[in-house]
């Protein structure tokens, strides 16, 4: 599978290989063309993942035609964070580069002249904190009206954040006619699947494993016997490395209570 495969335009396919991807991460893959082929999609993904890619970069080829209005941006993404708004913002500031989307950032904490005046002209692509976002729209700096596509980013961060009635308000504003959804989360917790089913219209899921990784603090180790030595491997295991508490999983009962017998039976 290449990125050419996927339908995106020569432009990004230009930007991609600037960027030195040699094929699209396994989410890319999935979500790609039913992005650029409008569906509303509910992608279950970590950060690491290339998920962010797997939105902007289809998102980049279905904005390309049309121009925004006044105070209406034509796409919206939401963040839980300041660093993550502005990591989405830096990704379509690559992949974008040659196209000319206009694009403006709309985060907590920061006082931005420059982006309230893009904004004010109109942009393609706005991505805001929730917090940040609704205090533009009750002040009616904003009018979400015109929002083509709603992105809402890391949902489970969101819900954790309890920023979830927010981007409930959030997606209440934008029309729902002709509108498409993308909701990105690393968990399916019950919240947000209620949100995902009251906004999503049939959406495509799109699922990558979570990695199956050790916790930081555990060392693992593979020590090699025969059979017949098992045990004798064990004791030796559990006396040099002054066990207190441990969990041993065998694969029968039969071998569980010969085993306790025989670690009963040595003290
Ligand atoms: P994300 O999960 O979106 O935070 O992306 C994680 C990292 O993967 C980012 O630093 C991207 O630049 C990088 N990345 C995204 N897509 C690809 C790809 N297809 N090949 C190699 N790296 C990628």
């Amino acid at each position: 599978m290449t990125f050419a495969d996927l339908g995106l335009s020569d432009d990004l396919l230009k930007a991609i290989s600037d960027q030195g991807y040699d094929e699209p991460t396994p989410i890319q893959a999935k979500a790609i063309p039913h992005v650029l082929g409008g569906a509303d999609v509910m992608g279950i993904a970590q950060t690491g993942t290339g998920k962010t890619a797997g939105f902007t970069l289809p998102m980049i080829d279905r904005l390309s035609n049309g121009r925004a209005k006044a105070r209406m941006p034509r796409s919206l993404i939401i963040c839980p964070t300041r660093e993550l708004a502005t990591q989405v913002a830096e990704n379509f500031k690559l992949y974008g580069k040659y196209k000319k989307l206009t694009m403006a950032l709309l985060i907590g904490g920061v006082a931005f002249g420059d982006q309230d005046r893009l904004i004010d002209r109109g942009v393609d692509v706005l991505i805001a904190t929730p917090g940040r976002l609704l205090d533009h729209v009750e002040r009616g700096k904003l009018v979400l009206l015109g929002v083509q596509i709603l992105v809402v980013d890391e949902a489970d961060r969101m819900l954790d954040m309890g920023f979830i009635p927010d981007v409930e308000r959030i997606c209440a504003l934008v029309p729902a006619a002709g509108r498409q959804m993308l909701f990105f989360s690393a968990t399916m917790a019950p919240e947000i699947k209620r949100l995902a089913d009251k906004f999503l219209r049939d959406p495509v899921k799109v699922e990558v494993a979570r990695q199956a990784t050790t916790a930081d603090t555990v060392a693992q180790h593979l020590v090699q016997v025969p059979p017949r030595q098992k045990r004798k491997a064990l004791r030796h295991l559990l006396d040099q490395e002054e066990v207190n508490t441990s969990i041993i999983f065998c694969n029968r009962k039969r071998d569980v209570a010969d085993m306790f017998s025989a670690l009963s039976r040595n003290g």
